[in-house]
């Protein structure tokens, strides 16, 4: 795909003076949910109201959405409130039904978008449309199907794209539903820095205390966008209820974000500082955590040690390691005097957590 310069027309257009906000229930469950949702959403920067009506859920038997019925909620409630609408398509059927109720966002989900066929056969339904269709990330952690994604859509003439990041699935026990991987994000955005990139931090987390920071980060990174799920009772959801706010709260947390905004020079090397440095914690938080992965291992090779009754230091395991990661610094810029410094300082670290094991 191109980078094509039209693809931040569509929210340019909006000309809002701040991100844009998409929220709304995980799941439109009643009409009364969905008006009462929107008309509180009235107050704060949510402009478009996301409602799911067909809801993709991990395990049978589950809350699956209320299906067509609540396409006639949402035009209810865009009559109402003016607010722009939208749910998630997963299929040609849907965009059919989304298309004819008038909806003005159509969102790919996560577990579609790791389809090729059906993105295709969606993009295929949705030829020439004018209505915005944003791309989640896929489940697992690959930048080119998403990406692949988008250019499908793009491949069918839909002008008003953007990439939602709502997190990847590990098997690891994160404090996260879905780990962010802000890396891929951050590299996609390298490469289309002109395609929208709105966060969906609800999906992300998985529950409530964290939202705001994640997306404090995302601002950080020149986010354009969030989705974040509302509800006006959010423990009594019928689905995603831990991970919900109320209207009320989703107003108080774009009251303390701090937007930077994007003028003047003086600006604009802020803003490019603060994003380095951004991507920055991110790695340094990324290398703690791994480091701390490793130790963990270093734990269980020390118990291991003792059951066995073998020395802890291994003279020939160690100069192995240590030539490996020469030649690996080597393909990675990093010269031989850091390498062995760093390598060093964790194998230190590593014995030091083997004779705490073997005591
Ligand atoms: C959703 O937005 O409610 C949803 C199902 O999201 P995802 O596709 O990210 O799981
Ligand atoms: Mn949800």
């Amino acid at each position: 795909m191109k980078n094509n310069k039209n693809l931040k027309t569509w929210l340019d257009q909006m000309e809002l003076n701040h991100p844009l906000v998409i929220a709304g229930p995980c799941s439109a469950e009643s009409q009364d949910q969905v008006l009462n949702i929107a008309n509180q959403l009235k107050n704060t920067d949510a402009t478009i109201l996301r409602a799911g009506i067909w809801k993709p859920r991990t395990r049978p038997g589950n809350f699956e959405g209320v299906g067509e019925i609540g396409l006639k909620w949402l035009k209810r409630a865009k009559d109402e409130t003016g607010m722009q609408t939208a749910t998630e398509v997963a299929n040609p059927a849907h965009v059919e039904l989304a298309l004819k109720n008038d909806v003005d966002l159509l969102w790919i989900g996560a577990r579609t978008t790791v389809s090729p066929f059906i993105v295709q056969e969606i993009a295929e339904a949705l030829k020439g449309t004018d209505k915005i269709v944003l791309v989640k990330n896929p489940v697992n952690p690959d930048l080119a199907l998403w990406l692949g994604a988008v250019e499908r859509l793009h491949t069918s003439n839909i002008e008003k794209l953007g990439v939602i990041h709502r997190g990847f699935s590990t098997y690891e026990k994160t404090k996260y539903r879905n780990n962010p991987e802000w890396q891929i994000p951050i590299d996609l955005q390298n490469q289309f820095p002109d395609l929208p990139l709105i966060l969906d931090p609800s999906h992300i987390a998985g529950r409530r205390d964290i939202i705001f920071d994640l997306c404090q980060t995302a601002l950080d990174l020149n986010y354009n966008g969030l989705m974040i799920e509302t509800h006006h009772d959010p423990d009594k959801a019928w689905s995603d209820a831990k991970q919900q706010i109320t209207p009320k709260a989703l107003e108080q947390m774009t009251i303390d974000l701090k937007i930077r905004k994007q003028e003047g020079e003086a600006i604009e090397f802020k803003n490019k500082i603060a994003n380095l440095r951004t991507k920055i914690d991110v790695i340094d938080h990324k290398l703690t955590e791994i480091l701390g992965k490793r130790m963990v291992i270093a734990d269980d090779i020390g118990k291991l040690k003792k059951k066995s009754n073998v020395a802890i230091l291994q003279n020939k395991r160690w100069n192995e390691i240590l030539g490996k990661m020469i030649l690996e610094g080597e393909d990675n810029n990093l010269s031989e005097e850091f390498i062995l410094k760093i390598y060093k300082a964790i194998h230190q670290e590593s014995i030091n957590h083997q004779k705490r094991m073997n005591k």
